[in-house]
């Protein structure tokens, strides 16, 4: 008798694990098929986009394996959009009308509401055109855009602008702790208007071409330290997550407990394996996958947006509640789309 009870409890544990294994293979299996928010999207005007179309292979780090400074790096980079050496290239649009109807088409098919980045009119037009997909984001650069912090806070207030961003000083060297700046983060945290700050890698090359004043040491997220002491109430996102500094942004994630991320555009930027390995699993076993929102960086290939997407439900280690968190719960939160969440 006592045997047969073992046997029974035996199987009965047996089925229990079995299935809780099941689960958990499913949930990770599974890829997120929920409603996404893209934190990171760049909207153009007309005059911006290439007037001719450039073919992308992802990823960026390796497309240009090894350069010999005798030519012109610029050169050989734009080689490789005009003879993309992989079998289905990205290919940017032909005509404005073209870009419009691909990112509207992503947008749609993959459910994403994107914080969409641009210069004022830009972002105010696309808003009025996809009103239910487009959450408007202030851009900003000191030098490149003259507009006082008085100037802003009536910009953001009249047309009901949810995020000053893509802040990106570092392409002028200029580090996210720069007193210039100050007044503009005073006024974001007076206003409760979160702020996005560009804290990670450009394109290869970047000091070669057009931005002499890059500087990758900028990258640096313990940079925001004085940042964040100071204006204590102030929501940032660390916008490509400080890559590569992964210790530096989990000290920070540690300490700064209001500290968000995006992930904008890293996931293709380096080959995936690597960013799984040593940037995102990293962060996640760390404790903070609760704070690592999803971006796409797309700025002239409408198709990345589909093609992030693809990168973080591939990823291995991640249930699907987590990816749930990564895709919208997160940003949610940090956007303060829904009140009621905590
Ligand atoms: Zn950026």
């Amino acid at each position: 008798m006592r045997l047969y009870l073992i046997i029974i409890l035996s199987i009965i544990t047996l089925s229990c694990n079995n299935k809780k294994q099941e689960l958990n293979l499913l949930s990770q299996d599974r890829a997120y098929n929920g409603p996404i928010i893209d934190m990171h999207i760049h909207v153009d005007k007309p005059e911006d986009l290439p007037p001719f179309s450039l073919s992308l292979c992802p990823p960026f780090s390796n497309l240009i394996e090894h350069f010999d400074p005798i030519n012109e790096f610029e050169d050989v980079w734009n080689e490789k959009f005009n003879n993309p050496d992989c079998e289905n290239p990205l290919v940017s649009p032909k005509s404005y009308q073209d870009y419009q109807q691909r990112i509207e088409k992503q947008l749609k098919q993959n459910k994403v509401i994107a914080v969409a980045s641009g210069a004022f009119e830009d972002i105010v037009k696309w808003k009025l055109e996809y009103p239910k997909q487009i959450i408007p984001s202030l851009e900003f650069r000191i030098g490149r855009d003259s507009i006082s912090p008085e100037q802003m806070k009536t910009i953001l207030i009249d047309n009901d602008i949810k995020v000053i961003g893509e802040i990106s000083n570092q392409y002028f060297g200029i580090a996210p702790n720069d007193p210039r700046m100050f007044p503009y983060y005073k006024m974001a945290e007076e206003l409760d208007i979160p702020v996005a700050i560009h804290l990670g890698s450009g394109i290869p090359g970047t000091p070669y071409m057009g931005y002499p004043k890059y500087e990758a040491k900028l990258s640096n997220p313990l940079l925001l330290e004085d940042v964040l002491k100071r204006y204590p109430k102030l929501r940032v996102s660390i916008m490509h997550y400080g890559e590569p500094f992964i210790d530096e942004l989990i000290t920070m994630l540690y300490h700064y407990p209001q500290v968000y991320v995006d992930i904008g555009g890293i996931q293709w930027a380096y080959p995936k394996e690597y960013f799984y390995e040593y940037h995102l699993k990293k962060i996640v076993v760390a404790g903070f996958g609760k704070r690592i929102m999803y971006g796409s960086d797309m700025i002239i290939w409408p198709e990345l947006i589909e093609h992030s997407i693809n990168i973080i439900n591939d990823a291995p280690f991640l249930s699907y509640e987590q990816k749930a968190d990564i895709f919208y719960n997160n940003a949610s939160r940090f956007l303060r789309l829904n009140p009621r969440q905590n």
